[in-house]
């Protein structure tokens, strides 16, 4: 009896799912975006812990920054770098918070890499 072709089944990144942060990136989920480039773009949070609490997100979905690569060193330094510069355009470039939880026991609750930039309130440390 001949062999029939194996069914394809869904696998790379090709088939994943997007994640919430890709479809608020391309405004499928709605989002307040306050700034975007081509690598990353930034939304406040919709449960804001502070006065100012946005996301700075790659486009790149990385799950989580431990699964971040030598060929994202570049990617990651960039958001570093604008992370500040959106912190001062919303007036607190002297006083801002950058957090990334990675894993749901530190946090996580989207598995799509995100710079939380927190600031308007005075920041208490060691945080909870
Ligand atoms: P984390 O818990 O570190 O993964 O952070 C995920 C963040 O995404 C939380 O602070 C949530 O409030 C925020 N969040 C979840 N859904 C949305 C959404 N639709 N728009 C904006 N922020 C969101």
């Amino acid at each position: 009896m001949p062999h029939s072709p194996p069914t394809p089944q869904p696998h790379g990144e090709s088939m994943a799912q997007a994640t919430l942060f890709e479809k608020i990136l391309a405004g499928e989920i709605p989002g307040e975006l306050v700034y975007e480039d081509a690598q990353c773009a930034a939304f406040r949070d919709i449960n804001p812990a502070a006065p100012t609490h946005i996301l700075l997100v790659p486009r790149k979905p990385i799950p989580r920054l431990a699964d971040a690569g030598e060929e994202d060193v570049g990617l990651l330094g960039h958001l570093m770098v604008i992370a500040p510069k959106i912190a001062a355009a919303e007036g607190f470039g002297d006083a801002f918070r950058v957090v990334v939880n990675n894993g749901a026991d530190a946090g996580q609750s989207v598995f799509h890499l995100h710079l939380h930039i927190i600031a308007g309130r005075p920041l208490k440390w060691p945080p909870g």
